[in-house]
């Protein structure tokens, strides 16, 4: 159902935080609107944990204003802005059961009859049965489910989560990623979520800020950042990519023509965030699982239409549903390029001689005045 409710969506508007002379979020503009499940992801040290805590009104920002709905809330004391925060170290109350914890903010604002609303909470984060346990009795990811319902039984707009999964272990983690994904749609309030971890922006989120050194350097969905990455740091901290130093020679029907290593390789403009000015030079990157191998000898087989450069396999290693190769090509001089393929090809070992090929519709283009690194 479409909802015209803006009173969750989270305004951020020149929004910055200063230490001393060290800028820890250089000014940023960001909206979250409505019912989004957000990830603001990156490095630690980036700015994402202080950005959270400016929504939640735990920092005091040095320039900017935040808005949740149509409400300035800049200088509001977090108690008194319609959000709440769930934190990694649970922050149970050790003493009191799960019942009694997740009815705590209610017994605070003087409400005497919490029975309905707890059992609603427990029963929404699956933690019926353990209502009369204490929080050591229960598991890492019980224990975050009950921050979870307790945070959410003052019915907050928004939601904020700092690294919530962070002291989990990765099976655990993972099944909480889904957890707290299925959480957000029933309750449909706005989430935003603080994570180091690409992989679980990329599951949970429906939008992710990627920042980097204080700022955001790029917003959109997963696949979005996945497929149409704008910065090397983008391209490189989502999943693995190789990146072609080449130069540009023409443009053709939205289609750029880029040589490297003595060859031509084929870029869509729409997919190219660099300048293209002809002799100019411009990264090429394709990310392994779109690249396919084949052995010199087959060479010929292979598509005019398809991008490809020559290479010699330095490596490889079985992963199951695939083979991964790393290769070493003149295309680009230094650097490896990796390629992820179904193929069981006996000849593809170290030492063979191959071409990899792939689509130029899987081709993007970055600025290459950029570190690679
Ligand atoms: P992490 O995942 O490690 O928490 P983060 O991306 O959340 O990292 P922040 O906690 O937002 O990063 O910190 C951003 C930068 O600001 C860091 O370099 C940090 O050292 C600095 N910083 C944070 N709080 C303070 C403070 N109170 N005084 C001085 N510097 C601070």
């Amino acid at each position: 159902m479409m909802t015209t409710d803006s009173s969750g969506d989270v305004r951020l508007s020149g929004i910055g935080k200063t230490y001393g002379s060290f800028t820890a979020v250089h000014p940023l503009d960001l909206t979250v609107p409505q019912g989004s499940f957000f990830a603001l992801l990156g490095a630690s040290g980036c700015g994402k944990t202080t950005t959270l805590r400016m929504i939640a009104g735990l920092e005091e920002p040095s320039s900017g204003t935040v808005h949740l709905g149509d409400q300035d809330v800049t200088h509001l004391p977090p108690y008194k802005r319609p959000v709440n925060t769930v934190f990694q170290s649970y922050a149970l109350f050790p003493h009191l059961d799960i019942f009694e914890n997740v009815a705590f903010g209610l017994r605070r604002r003087g409400i005497k009859s919490v029975k309905k609303q707890v059992d609603e909470m427990l029963e929404l984060v699956q933690l019926g049965e353990q209502a009369r346990k204490k929080p050591h009795q229960l598991s890492g990811g019980q224990q975050q489910r009950v921050a979870v319902a307790r945070a959410l039984i003052n019915h907050p707009k928004v939601l904020l989560l700092d690294e919530p999964l962070g002291a989990l272990d990765l099976k655990l983690r993972r099944q909480m990623q889904l957890e707290l994904k299925r959480i957000q749609t029933e309750v449909g309030i706005t989430f935003i979520h603080v994570t180091h971890d690409q992989e679980e922006a990329m599951t949970m989120a429906d939008t992710v800020a990627v920042m980097n050194a204080g700022r955001v350097e790029q917003l959109g969905s997963p696949t979005d950042l996945y497929e149409n990455p704008q910065t090397t740091f983008v391209a490189n901290f989502l999943g693995t990519s190789n990146l072609i130093e080449a130069e540009v020679d023409s443009k053709t029907g939205g289609e750029i023509v880029v040589r490297a290593g003595g060859g031509k390789l084929l870029l869509p403009e729409a997919r190219c965030s660099a300048s293209t000015t002809t002799g100019g030079k411009v990264l090429v990157g394709v990310r392994p699982e779109k690249i396919s191998l084949a052995h010199a000898d087959d060479a010929g087989e292979i598509s005019e239409a398809r991008n490809r450069i020559t290479g010699k396999i330095v490596d490889s290693s079985f992963i199951g549903v695939s083979t991964q190769y790393v290769v070493d090509s003149p295309a680009c001089p230094g650097f490896e390029v990796y390629a992820q393929n179904i193929d069981r090809d006996p000849r593809l070992v170290p030492g063979a001689e191959v071409v990899l090929h792939w689509s130029p519709a899987h081709t993007f283009g970055l600025d290459a005045a950029q570190d690679i690194d």
